[in-house]
This record gives structure tokens, C-alpha cells and sequence, in this order.
């Protein structure tokens, strides 16, 4: 998923820059407003208040008078005021300095999931080829036939199959899939996903992406 980072703090959003693309984001990060709005289409923007050539509240402004991508403010200023001007202008959450990668992912996920509702809810039945998932039932037909899954394999493929072809890191399937807090190891992702393999055969390939996690390519 495409983020546009805007900062002008060369540690901050190196870090978050780093941070962020271990769960998967691929983010662009620029540092003025100016650019920022010259940047194209994102998934999602985070915005820091105090810019150089402009403020931070104006680029949230203008963003969302173009359309309705989820915005993050990223404050530097504690105070109130700036908060509720930025939820007011059209931010959709902020983040206050300092912060970990960690709570800016929850962040994001939660605006994302607010601003997307969820998927089963708009497109219930998803067809790839020779797999068809109902979400709502939770069913999957191979090639017209039910495959016998357990809740937590179904949960895994549906997590996977939102977005065919993208990886996803170790770190977000155990979060989707298993639970929101979960740091320890994940051997039994390796397991549900053996067992996957296994039971769609060659109609989806569950491919490892070393160091980072699964991506599902879908024949
Ligand atoms: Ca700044």
C-alpha cells in the first residue's frame, strides 16, 4: 500500500520511513507542502504540522478539498487547539511527537478501516480463477467443490486474497489474523500456511518472501 509520508525532519522520517516499510507500506516521503501536493495519488498521507514553506493544517486543507484520501496529522505541538483544527479541516487522526512505529500502524489501520469499510461488506463473494471465497458464508469452492477449512485457514487466505500479489510482512497476518497484540514467534503461521498450500493445491501459490512474509498469487 502507497503512503505519502510529508516531513521535513530528516531523522523522524527516516525512521518512520524504515518503520513503515516492515509492515508492508511502501512510502514515498517528501518534505515541503509544495511537493506534497504535487505528489499523485497515495493510499493514505501523513502530514507533519510544521513544514517549511507552509503549514501542515493548509496541506491537510487542500488535500482534502481534492478528494478524500485518509489523512494523519504528525504534531509536534501538544496543545489541543492544533488537534481539533486538524480533525475540523478534514485530518481523519493524529499522531503526537514523540511516537513509535508501532502506534502509527495501529493509527493507520484503524483510519483505513474506518474510511474502507470492510470489504466482505461491499463485495461478499470474491472469484480468483479456479477459487471462489464467500466471505459471508465462509466457504471456499476449488474448482467447484467445497475445500474443508478451519476458521483460522479461512481467515488467513481471506487476510491474503484482499490484495493478490502484495506481501504481507509476518508481523500483519499474525496482527489480522491471529491477534492485535501479538510480538511473539510465529511458527504457527508456518504451519497454517503449509496446510493452505496443501489444500489449494496449484489453483493459488502461497509464496514465501524471505525475511518478510507471504504473498498470494492467485492461478
Ligand atoms: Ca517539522
Amino acid at each position: 500500500m502507497r503512503v505519502l509520508l510529508v516531513e521535513d525532519d530528516e531523522p523522524i522520517a527516516e525512521s518512520l520511513t524504515r518503520g513503515l516499510s516492515r509492515y508492508g507500506f511502501e512510502v514515498r516521503w517528501v518534505r515541503t507542502g509544495a511537493e506534497a501536493l504535487e505528489a499523485g495519488d497515495f493510499a493514505l498521507v501523513l502530514v507533519d504540522l510544521g513544514l517549511p514553506d507552509m503549514d501542515g493544517l493548509d496541506v491537510c486543507r487542500e488535500l482534502r478539498a481534492r478528494g478524500d484520501v485518509p489523512i494523519i496529522v504528525i504534531s509536534a505541538r501538544s496543545d489541543e487547539v492544533d488537534r481539533v483544527v486538524g480533525l475540523e479541516i478534514g485530518a481523519d487522526d493524529y499522531v503526537t511527537k514523540p511516537f513509535g512505529v508501532r502506534e502509527v500502524v495501529a493509527r493507520m489501520r484503524a483510519v483505513l478501516r474506518r474510511v474502507q469499510p470492510a470489504r466482505a461488506e461491499q463485495e461478499p463473494v470474491q472469484e480468483h480463477g479456479r477459487l471462489r471465497i464467500d466471505r459471508r458464508g465462509r466457504r471456499v469452492h476449488l474448482d467447484g467443490a467445497e475445500v474443508d477449512l478451519t476458521p483460522k485457514e479461512f481467515d488467513l487466505l481471506v487476510f491474503l486474497a484482499e490484495e493478490p500479489g502484495a506481501v504481507f510482512t509476518r508481523e500483519q497476518i499474525m496482527e489480522a489474523v491471529w491477534d492485535e497484540n501479538w510480538f511473539g514467534p510465529t511458527k504457527t503461521l508456518d504451519v497454517h500456511v503449509g496446510v493452505l498450500r496443501r489444500k489449494l493445491g496449484d489453483a493459488a501459490s502461497l509464496e514465501t518472501v524471505r525475511g518478510v512474509g507471504f504473498r498470494l498469487v492467485l492461478t
